[in-house]
């Protein structure tokens, strides 16, 4: 049997067109299939290789803490170097507040200890999120998620959720002394990138902190640089009581946190004591790797460059089928008319060897966040490809 159909017969399928595409390297912003075509990675494994792939201090940082040791203990009883190192490069980018930070293993992992960790400190058990979010597939994060197709044949799932709009300023009413928590991507990004302005953010802030519902915030997508910002509540000049981020935090590697002040997050040492725990959380590699990424993007400068390669992205992709460009930074949807239009495209794309995608509720946006290592002129290279594909369609 060929690799293609052990994947078709004994691999667990999520859909019925998977991409197929079987890769057997990757380095920078480039892929290499087992034909050896090489491909430019256009969405980073879906907002993971911020760094680019096998970025070489991630690589160092692997393999010098695969040498010393892999698991040892549960999360949360040994001092395991990774792990302290990084929570404390992590805690120095942040406000004093976000000082205590929980790791995981994965975003939606982080969304369900952020949510049990608002429900036990409010002592509430209300939690408000928006529609057209995506926190993730596990039963409570994807009881925030705001897609009810998505949700429908799941049900029961966690009561005491409900959704507003992103962005209306009139909504943030429906939060009140009995929400425990209101949970928000800072970017939206599988509704196809949207953001919201200022004003609306310093509302939010001002609504949560007069109700005390804890406004914990989803940079699992749009944090780690992707925005231009480290983190993208930076752009709006809020900050929020639960950050929580994973996918790009590990330069490739499985890692997931959630961080909040020391006094909420000591909540679950008691009643019950070990009210959250995991087996695997903050794995060191992954720990070491996350540090690595961090320090990459914070001393290689790679924010620096991120508003520029927006703009250039902005002018070279004007076609009269392309609708509309949203982005924050180098995290950006390309509209189109439909999904059909898009979906040749995307293939065609495919072919002339750029990887793209469309988003979970907009399926006529093409996705397009590329490590935020890629240079001016890959980009003109990719959009080049992209013009071509629709061109051809
Ligand atoms: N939140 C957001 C904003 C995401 O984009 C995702 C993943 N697409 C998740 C949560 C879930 O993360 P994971 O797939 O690691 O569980």
């Amino acid at each position: 049997m060929t690799n293609r159909q052990i994947f078709l017969s004994h691999l667990a399928q999520t859909s019925d067109a998977p991409l197929m595409l079987e890769m057997v390297s990757a380095d920078g912003i480039y892929m290499s299939d087992v034909n050896g075509k090489k491909y430019i990675d256009l969405i980073s494994g879906i907002g993971v290789s911020n760094v680019g792939h096998r970025h070489p201090r991630v690589i160092s940082a692997i393999k010098k803490q695969v040498d010393k040791h892999l698991h040892v203990m549960v999360y949360g009883e040994f001092v395991q170097s990774p792990q302290v190192q990084l929570a404390k490069a992590l805690t120095n980018t942040l406000p004093k507040d976000l000082d205590s930070v929980y790791l995981v293993n994965s975003g939606s992992e982080a969304i369900e200890g952020a949510m049990k960790l608002a429900k036990r400190y409010t002592g509430r058990s209300n939690i408000m999120a928006c529609k057209e979010s995506y926190h993730g597939s596990s039963h409570g994060a994807l009881s925030l998620t705001g897609s009810e197709s998505f949700k429908q044949n799941y049900r029961p799932l966690l009561p005491g959720i409900a959704h507003i709009e992103f962005g209306k300023i009139e909504d943030l009413n429906l939060i009140s002394e009995e929400t425990a928590a209101f949970i928000v991507e800072t970017v939206q990004g599988e509704a196809g990138v949207r953001h919201a302005d200022e004003s609306y953010w310093k509302a939010v802030r001002k609504r949560c902190s007069e109700t005390g519902t804890l406004l914990i915030l989803d940079e699992i997508q749009c944090g780690f640089g992707r925005t231009g910002k480290l983190w993208a509540f930076e752009h709006y000049h809020i900050q929020p009581d639960v950050l929580v981020s994973a996918k790009g935090m590990g330069g490739g590697m499985p890692i997931g946190c959630f961080i909040s002040s020391k006094e909420v997050m000591n909540v679950f040492t008691h009643n019950p004591v070990l009210g959250h725990i995991s087996t695997f959380g903050g794995h060191p590699v992954s720990a070491a790797a996350s540090k690595a990424t961090l320090e990459t993007i914070l001393e290689d400068g790679l924010l620096k460059g991120v508003e520029q390669k927006e703009q250039l992205f902005h002018q070279l992709l004007k076609h009269a089928k392309i609708k509309e460009i949203r982005s924050k930074g180098l995290m950006m949807a390309v509209e189109f008319e439909s999904y059909e239009v898009l979906k040749s495209i995307i293939d065609r794309a495919i072919e002339l060897g750029v990887v793209t995608d469309w988003f979970l509720f907009n399926d006529k946006s093409m996705r397009i966040a590329p490590p935020l290592t890629i240079t001016e002129d890959e980009i003109k290279v990719a959009c080049e490809s992209i013009l071509q594909a629709i061109e051809s369609v």
